[in-house]
């Protein structure tokens, strides 16, 4: 059934065509509770286990608006340099799907709370790219289809569907932009590039766990090619939840080569939505775009209009954030990082943890060391992201005082957070439990290094005629006889004052 595609090369598409984007971002908030009901807004529940008649779209049932839901659209909307609707409306959105019991999903319309802004995308070079944002606007999640039977996974050759409407209900911020035109070659990696900045932002907003893997942040990629002496847009295709940023910019890149060969051969491009394939980098088509008429929107009669006032806006405005690109700046210059250094600090997610573990007390640089090497290790043996590892910024913290007390060796601090990382509780406990101080008490260290001394007694004449040098291998014996929980230097010390050296 797969035909085979033709694609454009990519030069050639960039020589021929001036691609458009357009950029759909749905985000989950990360409220207590749901946008119209009390039910718990958590991922990952036994199914089912999360709903009421409300989000269940029982008749009967009554919305009731969620105010943290609505805080949180408005201060997206101040971050993103919007403004904010004085009075705006729910309008229901019609269409059957069985992941939606309600037969209408509550969203806004033509009166969205959120429009007309921007938000400021640097690129991997420098180069910063303006996006325009039409609108961010509210609205509910709807629940989840598993298709069992088939071989994809998908509805088509599937021999039956399960629901689970945990999800349904969930607060929904859709954030659109205006189409974004000039971006040439580049298109695919401002695509990215604009999701990535958008990410950060929502996550230093607190308004969401932004995760994409778990589909809290989805992406909508809307891409077109114009001819070079075109005067109006192309036609385009929408391909839908794109889940990881590597994605959004094969998608959009894809798309671009894919539109162009079926434009040069006289074909038309049919305005649908797609899915992007992981595996293949390709996209397949969707369902044909229903326009909005299709929805037959009208305003929500169960909930009322909402109107902010001013006050609450420019209150709502004083909590937002320092701007993640100026709080980064900031930052490699108080920590006097090249910007090599500074970029793998962001790839590897760990600016914010080490922000937390400097907070939380510790130096700078060694809160930077044990994030981007043995925490990093430790997770990348996991296979996991470095913020899911099961140790916290306060932890890491204290694991670095009791070194810099002298509690800790460094080597014992390594396993210190191993057993963190295992569950053995707080760093004090593992350290009780593992048996892991340092062996500071004097008279043990005078007892062993006597002992090294007499064991290796031309070592010992050695430094006693002054050739400090030798007494590496008595602090190793030391070390060996102390399970490695002797502080190296202060043995050495010991060593030294004992053979009057
Ligand atoms: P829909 O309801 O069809 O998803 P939206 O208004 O929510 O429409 O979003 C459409 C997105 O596509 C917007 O970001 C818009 O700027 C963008 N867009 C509109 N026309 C084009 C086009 N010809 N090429 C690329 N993007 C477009
Ligand atoms: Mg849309
Ligand atoms: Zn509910």
């Amino acid at each position: 059934m797969t035909a085979t595609v033709e694609l454009m090369d990519y030069e050639e598409v960039i020589e021929r065509f001036n691609p458009v984007l357009g950029l759909e971002v749905h985000v989950e908030l990360n409220t207590h509770t749901k946008m119209f009901c009390g039910c718990a807004n958590t991922f990952g529940g036994e199914p089912n286990t999360q709903v009421c008649p409300v989000c269940l779209g029982l008749p009967g049932a009554l919305p009731v608006l969620n105010a943290t839901g609505v805080e949180s659209a408005i201060r997206i909307g101040l971050a993103l340099n919007c403004e904010i609707a004085e009075w705006c409306r729910f309008a229901r959105k019609n269409y059957f799907y069985p992941d939606m019991p309600k037969n209408f999903q509550t969203s806004q319309y033509d009166e969205p709370i959120a429009f007309n802004g921007y938000l400021d995308v640097t690129l991997d070079d420098g180069e910063v790219v303006r996006v325009e944002i039409e609108r961010a606007h509210m609205e509910e999640d709807t629940g989840k289809s598993l298709h069992v039977g088939g071989a994809t996974g998908r509805i088509h050759g599937a021999e039956h569907s399960l629901l689970d409407y945990n999800r349904a209900g969930v607060p929904l911020i859709e954030i659109v932009t205006k189409t974004i035109e000039g971006t040439g070659a580049r298109a695919p990696e401002v695509a990215r590039a604009y999701v990535s900045t958008l990410r950060d932002l929502l996550k230093a907003l607190d308004v969401s766990d932004v995760r994409m893997d778990q589909g809290s942040l989805r992406c909508d990629a809307n891409v077109s090619l114009m001819a070079k002496d075109a005067t109006e847009f192309g036609t385009r295709t929408e391909t839908k939840n794109v889940n990881s940023l590597r994605s959004v910019e094969r998608a959009v890149r894809h798309e671009m080569t894919r539109q162009a060969a079926i434009l040069v051969q006289g074909g038309s491009i049919l305005q649908e939505t797609r899915h992007f394939e992981e595996a293949s980098g390709t996209t397949r088509a969707g369902r044909r775009k229903e326009t909005s008429e299709d929805y037959r929107y009208f305003p929500e009669p169960d909930l009322v209009p909402i109107a902010p006032s001013r006050e609450w806006v420019e209150e709502l405005r004083q909590t937002l954030p320092e701007p993640p690109a100026e709080r980064r700046k900031r930052v490699q210059a108080e920590w006097q990082l090249s910007d090599l250094e500074m970029r793998d600090l962001v790839n590897a997610g760990a600016i914010d943890l080490i922000t937390a573990t400097v907070e939380a007390g510790a130096p700078s640089g060694e809160a930077r060391s044990w994030w981007v090497s043995y925490l990093s290790q430790q997770a990348n043996n996991q296979g996991v992201e470095l913020g899911a590892l099961a140790i916290s910024p306060a932890q890491v913290a204290k694991v670095i005082a009791l070194v810099a007390d002298g509690s800790l060796t460094n080597k014992l601090a390594r396993e210190v957070v191993d057993g963190v990382l295992a569950g053995e509780g707080e760093p004090e406990q593992v350290v009780e439990q593992r048996g892991l101080k340092v062996v500071s008490d004097d008279s043990a260290l005078y007892a062993a290094i006597d002992e090294a001394l007499a064991a290796q007694p031309d070592v010992a004449d050695k430094i006693r005629d002054g050739k400090v040098a030798a007494a590496g291998a008595i602090v190793g014996a030391v070390m060996k006889a102390t399970k490695g929980q002797a502080d190296a230097k202060r043995v050495r010390e010991l060593i030294l004052e004992r053979c009057g050296a």
